[in-house]
């Protein structure tokens, strides 16, 4: 007998059949992913998938019935997706799968745009934990709305089309960067120096600030707005690049924004798909990259007053309900780079291709921040994931004290719920073009669809 504990490469135990899966899947990821690149985009790219499964826009207040499929849609930057089940929701609770679709990103300020030496620059304000040196020189795309005095709302998407323009930020020549290169990294690269060149052509007959009044001049023409409407508006630089495979045998999917929609992916599919009689909540959830405030983020009440809305409509105490629920908190992990194989406890890590991988705590140093999900729970969900044949892992961030990093997974657990990390391995997370493998997508879309079965 053996007794040792080992981490399988999933490629290297999958037959033909599942291989074939697993490709075919990650198709639909991409898609998904060059589909929506902000947290609007994919909540409304959600509900066109929801809707095709029957999934109904559900109102607070509204009674909820046994075999509904519901959807609230949260400021249209959150959602919520409800299968109410047969299942005595006293006894099993409510099963949360929970994601986020926000990701690190530039936001633009909300004056903006000014012109300096015949460029006309938008000025912008980084949204989650971003490496700044990895935006310059890259094609961006901006995406977001602009909302009018009146209330009408634009949308905004330039970039993303072959024959769109996409905006660039700058770097400083190696030939000049004696003094750049002795600086350290967060002394080089200042976040008021992420300026998006937005335009060059000077406006006719203007004597100041030419190339500026030539760029209002176009977004009047195309979007009806002028220089004030930026103070109402919410828009996102993000790469303008598409999800492409990576590697001559296509084992991983290089792309934007893998934190978190390579989880909220699988969640959909998974809720999508899985026959269930589980009560069944799936959330997308926006602001987890900036602490999860707000009332689009986890830590607001609306999670509870969801519950609660089933709890009544079902005639159980919520209390009850709350106690036997059981929640995912479907995140991203860091998985183990050899390139810095250092920042990493090899022991303790998710590798890539060996599936999706569990994290008991999450937060820094001595599991600060950190729910520490239980023995007994993680044990529960062993049998679980065993038991549909998942291959999954369990990892830490990285090295203790090297840093550290939170989910949302403590704002779940807050309300007397269960509930443990499990995610896709990422290589270079938060960068503007992220790596996962496709095998560790797949693995996620089975376990989450066992954790609901
Ligand atoms: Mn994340
Ligand atoms: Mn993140």
């Amino acid at each position: 007998m053996d007794f040792t504990y080992s981490r399988k490469n999933i490629y290297a135990v999958a037959d033909e059949a599942e291989r074939k899966r697993i490709f075919e899947y990650n198709e639909g990821y991409k898609k998904f992913l060059d589909n929506g690149k902000t947290e609007r985009e994919t909540v409304a790219e959600t509900i066109v998938m929801a809707e095709k499964s029957g999934y109904k826009p559900y109102t607070l207040g509204d009674k909820i019935n046994k075999g509904d499929k519901l959807y609230y849609n949260n400021r249209g930057k959150g959602l919520f997706l409800l299968h109410a089940g047969t299942a005595d929701v006293a006894k099993n609770g409510v099963r949360i799968l929970v994601a986020h679709v926000d990701s690190p990103r530039l936001d633009l300020k909300q004056v903006p745009l000014y012109e300096k030496s015949d460029i006309a620059f938008l000025k912008t304000h980084y949204y989650g934990g971003i490496k700044k040196y990895q935006w310059l020189t890259i094609p961006l795309a901006l995406h977001g709305v602009v909302v009018l005095k009146g209330g009408k709302k634009i949308d905004i998407n330039i970039g993303e089309s072959d024959s769109d323009p996409v905006f660039y930020i700058t770097d400083l020549l190696p030939h000049l960067s004696q003094e750049q290169y002795k600086k350290t990294i967060s002394e080089g690269f200042q976040a008021e120096n992420l300026n998006l060149i937005v335009g060059g052509i000077p406006a006719a007959g203007e004597d100041s600030d030419a190339v500026k009044k030539g760029v209002l001049a176009i977004l009047n023409e195309k979007y009806g707005i002028v220089e004030e409407d930026f103070l109402s508006a919410e828009l996102e630089a993000v790469p303008a690049v598409k999800a492409k495979d990576v590697g001559l045998d296509r084992a991983f999917v290089a792309s934007y924004g893998h934190d978190d929609r390579v989880c909220a992916y699988p969640e959909i599919t998974a809720t999508l798909e899985t026959e269930t009689n589980q009560t069944v909540l799936t959330i997308l959830a926006d602001k987890e990259e900036i602490g999860s405030e707000g009332n689009t983020g986890m830590q607001c009440i609306l999670i509870r007053d969801i519950l609660d809305e089933i709890a009544k409509s079902y005639g159980v105490n919520p209390a009850v309900l709350r106690e036997h629920s059981m929640c995912l908190s479907a995140d991203v992990t860091a998985g183990y780079d050899p390139a810095y194989a250092s920042a990493f406890e090899e022991m303790n890590v998710g590798f890539v291709n060996r599936g999706v991988t569990l994290t008991k705590f999450t937060g820094s140093r001595g599991k600060s921040g950190s729910s520490d999900a239980s023995a007994e729970y993680i044990g529960y969900l062993r049998g679980v994931l065993d038991a549909e044949g998942v291959i999954w892992q369990t990892g830490e961030l990285g090295r203790v004290d090297l840093g550290g990093g939170g989910t949302v997974a403590m704002y779940i657990a807050n309300n007397n719920i269960d509930t443990v990390d499990m995610g896709v391995p990422v290589l270079s997370m938060h960068a503007p073009y992220e790596l996962v493998s496709k095998a560790d997508v797949y693995s996620a879309h089975k376990a989450f669809s066992a954790f609901i079965k």
